[in-house]
């Protein structure tokens, strides 16, 4: 496995990875780091973790973007640390061994006995500091945002903002050389998402997959998600058929039909007033897009000190 190193603003680095193609986070300040997901197993996690030594001896804390395994099985070589992300332990704790045995199978079923082997020994390391709203981290000389915005591509989905650098680390809320994944996403909410996550206009945005890119690029793949997410509206009122959308889609057919599936799953199960953007609780709630000359809302978001390492009971 190899990886390299790319810094995108002074500081504010990403660490690229053979195995999945992953961007992993690592954003420095004067008196702490931010490590943003660690990777899909312990091999991997040791290695980001001798990574990030190599540049910095700062302490660190930990975001998760979100619950897929490929962004947090990789905790244990981490050590103790302040772990943020949206979402429950008990949540993280029961989509990790679910997909611990998933995916364990699935790499031993295409001949990978060593990843396999390194998924199914994972030992699960939950968050320890469970965002409930926008929350600004103060690294000394640097303060980052910690945004949850409820469900897009999963159900628990954090962004990172550096605001005075103008970086915004995505998680996979979008990909870069490969589709979005809509395994586990909610179509609808995930493009009205996108549109506001780039409403300030970040310089740089680090995909989950993929090689940072720009505002532009950003902006088209916002784009594709909102057709896509017209597509399925119309599929749903009949006005194009499936096949039509499958064909004529941003995506590839087999993530069109994913997102079809999974569009027509939460049209069943959720009122139909509430399939659309509209946020369904206060937490989900999706803030009012800033006008795009502002940066975001760090007003009014809580400020954390980065060398509080109590249990993450900030006020
Ligand atoms: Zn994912």
């Amino acid at each position: 496995m190899t990886a390299c190193w790319q810094e995108v603003s002074p500081g504010i680095r990403v660490w690229r990875t053979d195995t999945l193609d992953l961007s992993l986070g690592l954003i420095e300040g004067t008196r702490s780091c931010l490590v943003i997901d660690t990777g899909i197993d312990s091999q991997q996690g040791f290695d980001f973790a001798s990574a990030i030594r190599s540049v910095t001896s700062l302490p660190w804390q930990i975001v998760y973007t979100h619950d897929h395994f490929d962004h947090w099985f990789g905790t244990e070589a981490f050590g103790e640390a302040k772990i943020w992300a949206s979402g429950s332990v008990d949540a993280f704790l029961e989509a990790g061994r679910r997909q611990r045995e998933t995916m364990a199978s699935q790499y031993r079923l295409e001949g990978k006995a060593d990843q396999a082997r390194r998924i199914g020994s994972t030992r699960l390391t939950p968050p320890n500091c469970e965002l409930t709203g926008p929350t600004a981290v103060d690294l000394g000389g640097r303060t980052v945002v910690l945004r949850p915005v409820g469900k897009a591509h999963t159900d628990n989905d954090v962004v990172v903002e550096v605001p005075d650098d103008r970086v915004l680390f995505a998680g996979d809320l979008f990909e870069n050389g490969a589709d979005p994944a809509f395994e586990d996403a909610y179509p609808q909410r995930w493009a009205a998402v996108s549109e506001y996550l780039l409403s300030w206009k970040p310089d740089v945005v680090v995909p989950g997959h993929g090689e940072p890119a720009d505002y532009w690029w950003a902006r088209r793949q916002m784009r594709d998600l909102g057709e896509l997410a017209a597509l399925c509206r119309e599929v749903a009122t009949g006005y194009v058929s499936r096949d039509e959308a499958v064909r004529h889609g941003p995506f590839n057919a087999e993530t069109m039909s994913t997102a079809l599936d999974r569009d027509r799953t939460e049209r069943l199960s959720t009122p139909a007033s509430s399939v659309a953007a509209e946020p369904q609780s206060p937490h989900e709630a999706v803030p009012p897009s800033p006008q795009a000359s502002t940066v975001v809302n760090l007003g009014w978001v809580p400020i954390v000190d980065a060398r509080d390492d109590s249990d993450g009971e900030e006020t």
